[in-house]
């Protein structure tokens, strides 16, 4: 039986890409190229390339905001996010989800909005995009500034046809493992109409080690799918988990100083030009299930490990979840979601899933 935990190892790359980019030379004009492509492609007039995503959208928020401000934001979410609006010295203000979709409502945005409150990031999750109409009415509305995380949604199309990115005042993209787009980490900025704040570009090259985890990540993907057929692939990811070469994503620190590595920049686009799923698929299919516990331990039997499944927590990982103080009261449908959802990548093929959506179905709770 072949075990399946590890198949999101740089699942975004073709294999023959994969192991062409580990022997390439790196260019600084690869950095230069991915923010003249994101300018491109997003209509912005800056793209600043950060460390990661939560570094990105901290740049984002200081050159919209000022400190104090308050901010709507998903209360189904990761701590990333969390971080990156502490760092820009912004208030929180976490809005209540639909079941349906995993995202705020206008409704919901409208029960929680007060004049303290001078934007929204949108993050359509898990791909699954807002009813952004909506959204854009009531923030014109109430003079508000949007803001786009592209970490899960890189490529997702809203129901009028634009692109995710192209939205708000500015976005966010993450380059983060198992995000949209996966170099490992790296992620950028993309700042469009006058904004109130000069913010600084980070200056601080990367360590030598993340150059080398950039260089050799799609690799380690093809040698992890290798391994996996004599059941060593789980024991190779630990081991490289072990010795730092792959992050846990929740550990990533925020650094507003640090550039990403010219790898990160080639690899990230590589893949944001061949988004394969532009307005297809989400990035993850969400279930709830009645038990998960249980649900999850009869998966690890057919051999599939969800246990990265977004999210445990409203806010997300489970360890950094009581420095947040998250409004539980208030974000009903939030802690239910978290209590009762799995959610599956979509690297997956169909017929490798099968398998795994039996058990999912037989847990399915009835009154979703
Ligand atoms: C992961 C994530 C980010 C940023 O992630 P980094 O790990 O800092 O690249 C931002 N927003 C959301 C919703 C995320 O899940």
């Amino acid at each position: 039986m072949r075990r399946h935990y590890f198949l999101g190892l740089a699942a975004g790359f073709a294999r023959d890409e994969r192991i062409a980019h580990t022997f390439k030379i790196g260019r600084k004009e690869d950095l230069k190229e991915l923010e003249r492509y994101l300018l491109r492609r997003y209509g912005g007039e800056k793209a600043i390339l950060a460390k990661n995503g939560r570094s990105a959208l901290a740049l984002v928020l200081k050159a919209y905001f000022d400190k104090g401000d308050k901010i709507l934001v998903n209360g189904f979410t990761c701590y990333a996010v969390y971080e990156a609006v502490k760092a820009a010295k912004l208030e929180p203000v976490f809005v209540d989800i639909s079941l349906d979709d995993l995202n705020f409502s206008e409704e919901a945005l409208k029960k929680v909005a007060d004049e303290k409150v001078k934007g929204i990031i949108v993050q359509n999750t898990l791909g699954n995009p807002v009813d952004i109409a909506k959204i854009e009415s009531f923030a014109e509305e109430r003079g508000l500034i949007i803001i786009e995380d592209l970490a899960h949604c890189a490529g997702v199309r809203y129901a009028d046809g634009r692109e995710a990115g192209t939205v708000g005042a500015a976005a966010a993209l993450s380059f983060g493992k198992d995000k949209s787009i996966d170099t490992i980490s790296g992620g950028a900025a993309v700042l469009r109409y006058p904004y109130k704040n000069l913010i600084e570009a980070p200056k601080l090259r990367p360590k030598l080690s993340d150059h080398l985890r950039a260089r050799l990540y799609p690799t380690f993907g093809v040698m992890c799918r290798a391994l996996s057929y004599v059941h060593l692939g789980g024991v190779f990811i630990r081991l490289l988990v072990k010795v730092h070469w792959v992050e846990k994503s929740a550990d990533n620190e925020l650094d507003l100083r640090r550039r990403p590595s010219k790898f990160e920049a080639r690899l990230a686009l590589m893949q944001i030009k061949g988004l394969r799923r532009v307005g297809e698929r989400p990035l993850r299919d969400f279930y709830f299930v009645d038990d998960r516990k249980r649900t999850l331990e009869e998966l690890a039997r057919i051999g599939y490990y969800f246990g990265g499944f977004w999210y445990e927590k409203p806010v997300s990982p489970e360890r950094y979840y009581d420095k947040v103080h998250f409004p539980e009261k208030d974000c009903k449908n939030a802690v239910y979601a978290s209590e009762h959802i799995v959610n599956v990548p979509n690297y997956y093929k169909k017929k490798d899933l099968a398998p795994a959506l039996r058990v999912i179905e037989e847990h399915k709770e009835e009154t979703v």
